[in-house]
């Protein structure tokens, strides 16, 4: 903003959490009210009835509340067994849990990198990656797209590999029909707040076929409690508590209108920007639920300069692949060895995308890039 100018636009936001509360407000509170009159704050009734919902919401059979994906990601990695000295692999361009969650347990990231067209991990690149201490394959369905589950799946049979969906981003996403999430040996969603489904604090969830698996989760969640001061392994505090699961209960009735509502408002992003700059591409078989809509150009700086300008937020997700981040400096990669999460993080935009930002607004947003951009 240029010195002594006067700015009385209100800035159009990323995401606005507060007008979905307005909406929700007098059923959210009384869910609240009841908790703190019943005096059950931690795994109760809630929890377990919101688990329930998950479960057959995406047609599994368990679903368990941790306190986070982060969480979920890392337990899931631990009740299948893979520890210190194997590899995971994964995508350079997503955000860093999704890798921290393979180092928390002693293995090695792997990355492969990633389609130009979708920013998701590319199959083709799994395979060259594979090696004998090789345990598992983590795809994330970025910004809401479900990745190639069917080439992933394929690869991970043909090489004995687990699979943990990163649904953190994916809530009601489908592929060929199938919740994301359901494909994979588990799958692992947040509630973080920004998220499709999100709460008022941290929250996360797993859901598997897989009784085992679900077993092992559930002991790890809560120290590995067998019976009240018995435990029967190194567990963690990972437990989602039963405010953030009754409110989590009132929003998993609407998701589908909120996902419907993303939707809309990116198709008509793309009617009106597809021609000047490159817009998301939803793969004929899949439904994209857009937790981010994102753009991308060459001509990125100018258009975030202008879009601040005229009082739009934008933000780059991500701006540093997990290649080139400090964090996983030990790994010892370097520029050019994932050159198309390279190229997504140096042009990448995100827009404002929310259930209730308005057609209006959305126009109004598109009308600032396309003037950027046309000059
Ligand atoms: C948000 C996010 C996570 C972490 O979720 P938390 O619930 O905040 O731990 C993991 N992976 C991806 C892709 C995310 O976007």
């Amino acid at each position: 903003m240029r010195n002594g100018e006067i700015k009385n636009k209100t800035t159009i936001p990323m995401l606005d959490l507060r007008a979905q509360y307005r909406l929700l407000k007098p059923e959210i509170e009384n869910a609240i009210k009841e908790i703190l009159e019943s005096g059950h704050f931690i795994l109760g009734p809630n929890v377990e009835a919101l688990e329930k919902e998950t479960a057959q919401y995406h047609g599994v059979k368990y679903a368990l509340g941790l306190a986070s994906c982060t969480d979920a990601l890392h337990l899931s990695l631990k009740a299948l067994g893979i520890k210190n000295g194997d590899e995971v692999i994964t995508t350079p361009f997503t955000f860093i849990a999704t890798a921290e969650a393979i180092a928390y347990v002693g293995a090695v990231p792997v990355f492969a990198d990633i389609h130009r067209e979708t920013l998701n991990i590319d199959p083709s690149q799994i395979e060259k990656k594979i090696t004998p201490r090789t345990k598992a394959v983590i795809p994330v369905h970025l910004f809401g797209q479900p990745a190639d589950m069917s080439e992933i799946s394929q690869i991970a049979r043909k090489y004995n590999l687990k699979v943990i969906e990163d649904c953190a981003q994916a809530f009601g996403a489908q592929y060929k029909g199938f919740r994301s999430g359901n494909t994979g040996d588990v799958g692992c969603f947040s509630f973080y707040p920004s998220k499709n489904l999100g709460a008022y604090g941290d929250g996360g969830m797993v859901i598997t076929n897989n009784q085992e698996i679900f077993e092992k989760i559930k002991l790890l969640r809560n120290h590995s409690t067998t019976a009240p001061y018995r435990h029967s392994s190194i567990g963690y505090n990972s437990r989602l508590d039963e405010i953030q699961a009754a409110i989590l209960r009132i929003k998993l009735r609407h998701i589908d209108s909120y996902n419907q509502k993303r939707r809309e408002i990116a198709r008509l992003y793309t009617t009106m920007l597809n021609s000047t700059v490159q817009c998301p591409v939803e793969l004929p078989d899949r439904i994209h639920v857009y937790h981010q809509y994102t753009i991308r150009s060459l001509n990125r700086t100018e258009i975030q300069n202008f879009l601040n300008e005229n009082s739009v937020s934008s933000v780059i997700y991500y701006p540093v692949p997990l290649h080139l981040q400090e964090a996983f400096k030990y790994l010892g990669h370097k520029e050019g060895n994932f050159p198309e999460a390279e190229s997504a993080a140096r042009e990448v935009l995100s827009l404002p995308i929310y259930p209730e930002l308005q057609l209006e607004q959305v126009k109004f947003i598109a009308e600032q890039v396309l003037k950027t951009v046309k000059g």
